[in-house]
């Protein structure tokens, strides 16, 4: 007779599904997918378990589901918001075997591929098409496709072609019992209920797995010019900017300050980017088959308000102005352990937030030091806020309070994770909550889906400690 699948422990359990080498249990193995990007968040998991495909997720759902063992589910691990790591004791379901490429389908101009597939391995995939993907951030190289479909990720092109949400045509997921369900027919038009795919986007590991995706490519323009501008601070730069968004080349606006750079400059070993320090930059970049500098340098020409500029069209002087502002992240991470915001305002209340947040946390934790960075184009400031201990939060709630003052949003792109999980009431009704409750638990009624991300699970921080 044979055994019940069931009653043998879990871990015994999952080797059987996904074969030895993929349940990991030593620390040596595990530590590198027990601690999040940020070094804020750490805890040691039951297990990590590594499926090769969805039929062996969907079998590590079943067993997990029914033990009730919580699970979370791991792309990257490039997360910014704690929501990738265990809180202590969960089986982390790690996606990145799920990597295939499947052909890129020009007509539809559309492609699947796996959820642990990472962008930057999308990009090239697609690239010989002449195609890409709408969305791109810094961490490419590392971020999974499924990662960035569960945290709608945003990124520095959302001016332009919106976040991942709107990338994505198609989606297969794992429900927590293990049911698979799949809207993978590539169709434009397909109105037969639910958007289940939506609502995936930006679900955090919370109602199911991702394991495959159809993403809609954009075509390569011809032609891209960068201009990193040198100007007063934020109030001048949303001038700038309020003319430049009517080019409908414009991808991206970017904004960053002194400080920033200067950190960035020093922990690069990189020059200045100006022979004189200014105290904000702006950083556009413009993309259409015609060279579209010259319409540029028009919109720009009616303002004295730049007082230094740089212009880039090939790629390594782009990527020499882009990279003050893509190492911002990482050079503040070298600093310390920071406390990380990624806010939105309305663009008519950053220039006021943008003064405020960094007098509210000089108040409220002296010496601290605040530094700021974003997608000035969606309203989306970075604020990062090195000092303070992670485990002293005081920061966090005057920070978060003063974006709900001002009508913003206390998370643009990272998600809310198990970092924002107490604050998520200060921006989403207590009906909105309830009807998020309510779906959470049509899907996962027993709950094993990243508890904690989301909705606070066990007090009111969630169950995981910062490290
Ligand atoms: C240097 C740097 C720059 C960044 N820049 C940006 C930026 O500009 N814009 C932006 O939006 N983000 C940015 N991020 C944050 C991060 O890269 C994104 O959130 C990204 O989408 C995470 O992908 P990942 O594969 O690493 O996911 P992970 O970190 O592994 O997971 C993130 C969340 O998604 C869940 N998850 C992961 N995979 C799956 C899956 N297959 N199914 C279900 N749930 C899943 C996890 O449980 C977790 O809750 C940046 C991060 C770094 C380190």
């Amino acid at each position: 007779v044979a055994a019940d699948p069931f009653s043998a422990p879990l871990t015994e359990k999952l080797v059987g599904i996904v074969g030895e080498a993929h349940v990991l249990t030593d620390p040596s193995t595990t530590a590198a997918y027990e601690i999040d990007w940020t070094r804020r968040w750490r805890a040691r998991a039951r297990c990590v378990v590594r499926p090769a495909d969805t039929g062996e997720v969907a079998a590590v759902l079943a067993a997990c589901h029914k033990v009730g063992a919580p699970v979370v589910p791991q792309g990257g691990n490039t997360g910014l918001v704690g929501g990738s790591v265990p809180r202590g004791g969960e089986v982390v379901l790690s996606l990145t075997r799920l990597n295939n490429l499947e052909p890129v389908d020009e007509v539809a101009a559309q492609v699947t591929v796996g959820a642990g597939a990472t962008l930057a391995h999308v990009r090239a995939h697609v690239a010989a098409q002449g195609l890409d993907i709408g969305v791109d951030l810094a961490a490419r190289d590392s971020a999974t496709i499924g990662g960035m479909v569960a945290t709608n990720a945003g990124g520095i092109r959302v001016l332009r072609h919106g976040p991942m949400r709107r990338q994505v045509v198609g989606v297969e997921a794992v429900l927590a019992d293990g049911r698979v369900v799949q809207r993978l027919g590539g169709l434009t038009k397909d109105n037969t209920g639910y958007d289940l795919v939506g609502l995936l986007a930006g679900s955090e590991g919370t109602l199911a797995v991702v394991t495959r995706i159809q993403l809609a490519l954009v075509p390569v323009p011809r032609v891209r010019v960068a201009a990193l501008l040198a100007v007063d601070g934020i109030e001048t730069a949303l001038v700038i900017f309020s003319r430049l968004r009517r080019l409908p080349s414009l991808e991206a606006a970017e904004i960053m300050w002194a400080d920033g750079v200067g950190l960035v400059c020093r922990h690069t070993g990189r020059p200045p980017p100006f022979a004189e320090s200014y105290p904000a930059y702006l950083l556009i970049e413009c993309a259409a088959d015609d060279d579209p500098t010259e319409m540029l340098a028009t919109t720009l020409s009616w303002t004295h308000a730049v007082h230094d500029t740089a212009v880039a069209t090939d790629r390594q002087d782009r990527e020499r102005l882009w990279a003050y502002r893509e190492h911002h992240t990482e050079a503040i991470s070298a600093v310390g352990v920071p406390h990380k915001f990624d806010v939105t305002l309305p663009l008519g209340a950053l220039a006021a937030f943008e003064q405020e947040v960094r007098s509210h946390v000089a108040k409220a934790a002296p010496g601290a030091q605040v530094i700021l960075f974003g997608h000035l184009g969606d309203g989306n400031l970075h604020v990062n806020v090195l000092g303070p201990p992670p485990e002293d939060e005081t920061v966090d709630d005057v920070v978060l309070r003063l974006v709900a003052r001002h009508g913003g949003s206390i998370s643009a792109e990272h998600g809310i994770g198990v970092a924002k999980a107490q604050w998520l009431h200060l921006t989403r009704s207590e009906a909105d909550r309830a009807a998020m409750a309510a779906i959470k638990h049509a899907l996962d009624p027993r709950g094993i889906l990243n508890p904690g991300v989301i909705f606070p699970s066990r007090g009111a921080g969630g169950g995981q400690q910062p490290s």
